[in-house]
């Protein structure tokens, strides 16, 4: 498989290799495959009973065909998925996808155990030290770190804004030391990611250390993406008889998991309809309602991990649709809720089925809630609610009891270098790496 630039109208070619080792294209656009093989009939067929593993690497083989070894490949689907993704029925059609058993209990696994395990094999035949840039709202630092911790030839940047993140999410980064390096920036999210991405496009920073993207934009964290969409639809199948019809609400930050959910019908997904849920940032709401792209500062809500102004998978999502808006909104309804509404659906979750959420997979229930109708629904649960144990007490006067591994992560020492929220400042840090 070839990727082209989203921001390249002659769609010039790279290679796999190519695409995944510079993270963004030296255009500033995201990297798409040139086509999107279509799965065979068989695969629908069989789908109800293959495990995980086995999905995953039928779509995989299907996308990069033979640009990765075929053992290769299924010793990285295998590595990647030591955790189930189950499909849990909580009430009449509705279904809520538990994307958080990984090792950091949140989504972010599985997207940055795969990407690590493709570096891993890329950088194999490379003598130079990877560079790993991540931005992080939350939970992707921790779930980049420990895919990569002392992987050999591979270094990590995480980028943070102070005062965001949880304890135990900056935790995760910031106590493990070796090659996973925290960068604490005083300033938003969208400032973490705008200076990551101004690193990956410096000319001189390219010309003098191999440099990508931990991201979702490197469009190897888009691919795993994609495989548990199709998981899903294979249980759905199990539990419904009218599982093509299904209704899938996703909680949207960035909008990679949107965009793989758009990218796996394509493929020939069996969905009928995407819900992007957002929280009090609502850029992707808007732009579905409207088809105007119009970012507003981003404001601090429940749900961190989607407090983002500038969505970077939005590309790829026009890019899927030939930027023809009234297509991409016949395909996804945007909806937005508050704080409020957020703690609203907590509570009344617990208190009626005893079933604890926290707020990122709340806003996806909520988003589930307004368009699924009489169809059968299922909605992305992104995170353990243990990750929110605090927020969730407030709400629900239930504690929580938090993993082992990750309450012995709240005693161990954090360290963290602080930088102003410039680009210049993180391009100094870089050059004197080197
Ligand atoms: C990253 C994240 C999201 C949003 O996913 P995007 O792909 O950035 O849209 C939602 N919930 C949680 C818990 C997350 O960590």
């Amino acid at each position: 498989m070839r990727f082209y630039s989203t921001n390249d109208p002659s769609r010039r070619a790279v290679s796999l290799q190519e695409a995944t080792l510079s993270g963004l294209a030296p255009d500033g656009g995201l990297y798409m495959p040139v086509q999107m093989p279509r799965l065979p009939q068989a695969f629908y067929n069989n789908m109800a009973e293959m495990t995980i593993q086995e999905v995953a690497y039928v779509v995989a083989r299907t996308m990069l065909g033979d640009d990765v070894e075929a053992a290769d490949l299924r010793d990285i689907v295998d590595d990647t998925f030591t955790f189930d993704i189950p499909l849990v029925r909580l009430g009449k059609r509705t279904y809520a996808l538990e994307l958080f058993h990984g090792p950091t209990l949140a989504v972010k696994d599985v997207g940055a155990r795969f990407l690590a395990r493709m570096l891993r094999l890329l950088a194999r035949n490379l003598d130079r030290e990877i560079h790993v840039l991540v931005a992080t709202g939350g939970d992707l630092g921790g779930a980049v770190a420990h895919g990569f911790l002392n992987v050999p030839g591979v270094k990590v940047h995480v980028l943070y804004p102070a005062g965001r993140l949880t304890d135990m999410q900056r935790s995760q980064f910031a106590t493990l030391g070796a090659n996973v390096e925290a960068l604490e920036v005083r300033g938003t999210f969208d400032d973490c990611q705008r200076m990551a991405n101004a690193a990956l496009l410096d000319p001189e920073l390219r010309g003098k250390m191999l440099l990508t993207s931990g991201n979702s934009v490197n469009v190897m964290s888009l691919l795993p993406q994609m495989f548990y969409y199709f998981h899903a639809v294979s249980r759905l199948r199990a539990a419904e008889p009218n599982a093509a019809d299904a209704v899938v609400a996703i909680p949207c930050g960035n909008l990679g998991d949107l965009a793989a959910a758009l990218s796996a019908q394509a493929m020939g997904l069996q969905v009928r309809h995407f819900v992007a849920a957002n929280n009090a940032n609502d850029t992707t709401a808007r732009y579905l309602a409207t088809g105007v792209y119009a970012p507003a500062p981003s404001v601090d809500t429940l749900a961190a991990a989607m407090d983002v102004a500038e969505p970077s998978n939005l590309p790829r999502i026009r890019a899927l649709f030939g930027g023809d808006h009234r297509a991409v909104a016949q395909r996804v309804t945007g909806c937005s809720f508050t704080d409020a509404e957020i703690e609203a659906a907590v509570l009344d979750n617990y208190c009626s089925i005893g079933y604890l959420m926290e707020p990122h997979t709340a806003t996806a229930y909520l988003g589930l809630k307004k368009c699924q109708g009489l169809a059968p629904g299922i909605f992305l649960a992104t995170a353990h609610p243990s990750k929110f144990a605090p927020a969730i007490k407030a709400i629900t006067g239930a504690d929580i009891a938090m993993p082992d591994a990750l309450s012995s992560l709240l005693d161990k020492p954090w360290h963290a270098r602080r930088l102003a929220p410039r680009p210049q400042v993180l391009k100094r840090h870089l050059l004197a790496e080197e």
